[in-house]
């Protein structure tokens, strides 16, 4: 009696493995190529389910934007979280009429982290480089130029020569990388050719170095930074005026997308949120 219960309950395992391992057709990806949506088809209709290419989790927002003879016969998820390990069942659409064709498409849109995160108020941010010297900034919160979108809107521009090593500005793990770029100039099109750290906090918040040289990274995706490490050396790639490191702290959100958030510097003169642009900034320690 034990064993058939024992086969009963590795059948009804394998069972359940294998409907969960059963593969959906691919569909199509986010913009960013990271999570993509799949598709099983049946007789009764169809179920669509988000996976990731990463480790780290990928806040997603999702939206239909056509669907033709068909209706959704549970409640699509709009905004979810989606990891490596797992996948995400967002969809499940009916065919209202077996006889006549349907079709459907949809946006499909995801960011860095999860979109439950909370920064930590009390962490400290060291200056993102190891200069002695004054350090001017050329942008700081709410700047004109182009601190303007929820994504950027509480980062801060520091003007470094082209090859000023870049440190990590708080602990984390490098969770995307580009440094393939040498293009760069003062115009949005050049948004999409800027070199580009992101570390991401014990947190879940990550930060953003941007406008790095080429070739300007000095470590891997994955791998863990300490607070103080050189991580890469800065340069003039993107949209960019001039040689600079842009430095910004970003989180999911709901309602953005992306957000950044306000942050707390150490430097010299104390703790700093939104330095004055036009004003020097001292790092509290040499080296
Ligand atoms: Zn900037």
């Amino acid at each position: 009696m034990r064993s058939k219960t024992i086969i009963l309950l590795v059948a009804l395992c394998c069972f359940s493995c294998f409907a969960e391992a059963k593969k959906g057709k691919p569909v199509r990806c986010g913009p960013s190529n990271i999570v993509c949506i799949e598709a099983i088809e049946t007789n009764k209709g169809i179920r669509l389910y988000a996976t990731s290419r990463r480790k780290y989790p990928r806040s997603v927002r999702f939206e239909f934007t056509k669907l033709k003879n068909l209706e959704e016969a549970r409640h699509t998820k709009e905004h979810f979280v989606v990891q490596r390990s797992s996948r995400v069942r967002i969809a499940r659409l009916k065919v209202k009429d077996q006889s006549r064709s349907w079709d459907y498409d949809f946006k499909i849109r995801s960011t860095y982290g999860d979109f439950a995160v909370r920064h930590n108020r009390h962490a400290r941010y060291d200056l993102p480089f190891p200069v002695t010297a004054p350090v001017k900034v050329s942008q700081s919160c709410y700047g004109r130029f182009s601190h303007n979108r929820p994504g950027s809107k509480h980062a801060v521009d520091f003007q470094l020569e082209q090859g000023t090593p870049v440190i990590a500005a708080r602990s984390g793990v490098v969770i995307e990388l580009k440094d393939n770029s040498d293009k760069g100039g003062p115009h949005p099109k050049y948004r999409p050719h800027a070199n580009y750290i992101l570390i991401m906090h014990d947190d879940g918040t990550y930060a953003g170095y941007f406008h790095l040289k080429k070739g300007g990274s000095k470590v891997k995706r994955g791998r863990y930074v300490n607070q103080g490490e050189v991580i890469g050396y800065s340069g003039n790639t993107g949209y960019s005026s001039g040689p600079h490191l842009h430095f910004v702290v970003r989180k999911a959100s709901i309602k953005n997308l992306t957000e950044s958030v306000k942050i707390k510097f150490e430097t010299k003169d104390g703790i700093v949120s939104c330095p004055k642009p036009g004003h020097f900034v001292n790092r509290m320690y040499g080296g």
